[in-house]
């Protein structure tokens, strides 16, 4: 059996996912799609591993077993027509991309808390402006949204820095010194209390516009939203009225609607407006490749899948 691997790489990314796959699964034959790849190889194939598969790509591999995606978030793929229905949907989780969402999330709430964004401000006008009192982290409560691969991290990393956390998911949670919420009592009660939110929910029909005014109207005054999580999950207008009138005091946003995010958008030249380039946390190749294999070696001794995608839920 054999490998193919499906996605939109620029030629140099190939290069990396082929060397890092190939190093991971020496004994494995590795395929790169293309649409004249022919049917007699296409019909080896048992493990698609991708990343945007191109239209058509997923088409005519009759003994297809395993969807592994290189990416976390699912969202693209499950709304992709061409995923085959019935063979299993494997995600990214991969600890290294944990761990850069860890500390995406403290530099950002860090950032927040200690008024970095204002100093900076500051430093370019050539004032000197001392924030007083200084705050502790224990005096500053933050709402982590999505306690899942990342949100738990996340929750975890900022416990550890002294902050006082809220976590949310869908169903009941435990996490160690983390006030674990649910439901939609629980959601308010977070947006209530959080003076910082940081957004970790998958993109689902239930999460889709999430951030809008309705749940700006919920959160504290003067409280600021973090979102590493989809664009998708924030109705822009909304969180620049929020912004404009004073609702909430910064946004601190990763991910967009459009990406990359279109020149003339407002959020590039809002002052209380933080711009990162979808870098929060990045697939690294080199452990990636490591996940990938794990799951193709349990695949061939017929051990239980890992990170299998729920798309009932959508994630
Ligand atoms: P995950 O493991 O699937 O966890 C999702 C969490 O959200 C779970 O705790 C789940 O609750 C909760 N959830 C789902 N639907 C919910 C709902 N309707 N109401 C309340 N809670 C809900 O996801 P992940 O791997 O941590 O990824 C989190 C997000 O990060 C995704 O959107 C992903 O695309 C994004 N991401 C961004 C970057 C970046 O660089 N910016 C990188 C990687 C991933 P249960 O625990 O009850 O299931």
């Amino acid at each position: 059996m054999s490998l193919l691997l499906a996605g939109r790489f620029e030629p140099a990314e190939l290069l990396i996912w082929r060397t890092e796959l190939q190093r991971a699964l020496p004994g494995e034959t590795l395929f790169v799609w293309q649409p004249d790849l022919p049917q007699d190889l296409r019909d080896t194939i048992d493990v698609a591993i991708v990343a945007n598969p191109p239209p058509g790509s997923l088409r005519g591999l009759p003994k297809l077993r395993l969807v592994q995606s290189l990416w976390a978030g699912v969202e693209r793929l499950l709304a992709d027509a061409e995923l085959p229905a019935a063979v299993p949907l494997a995600r990214m989780v991969d600890p290294a991309m944990s761990e850069a969402m860890a500390e995406t999330a403290l530099w950002a709430v860090l950032s927040l808390h200690r008024r970095w964004f204002e100093h900076l401000a500051a430093q370019a006008d050539g004032r000197w402006a001392p924030h007083v009192p200084q705050r502790r982290a224990d005096e500053v409560t933050v709402g982590v949204l999505g306690l899942g691969e990342l949100g738990r991290k996340v929750a975890q990393r900022l416990r550890g820095n002294g902050y006082r956390v809220l976590g949310w998911s869908r169903r009941a949670a435990a996490l160690e010194d983390v006030e674990t919420l649910h439901g939609d009592t629980g959601r308010d009660a977070l947006l209530a209390r959080a003076e910082i939110v940081v957004n970790l929910l998958p993109l689902t029909p239930l999460t889709r516009d999430f951030f809008c005014a309705r749940t700006f109207a919920c959160m504290q005054p003067g409280a600021s939203l973090v979102n590493l999580a989809r664009g998708a999950h924030v109705v822009d207008e909304d969180l620049l009225a929020a912004l404009d009138r004073g609702v909430l005091h910064r946004a601190v946003l990763d991910v967009f609607r459009t990406e990359p995010l279109p020149p003339e958008h407002p959020f590039w030249r809002h002052p209380r407006v933080t711009v990162l380039p979808h870098v929060a946390a990045q697939t690294d190749p080199r452990t990636a490749a490591a996940v990938v294999a794990e799951n193709v070696q349990a695949l061939r001794a017929g051990r239980a899948l890992r990170h299998l995608v729920d798309r009932g839920a959508g994630y």
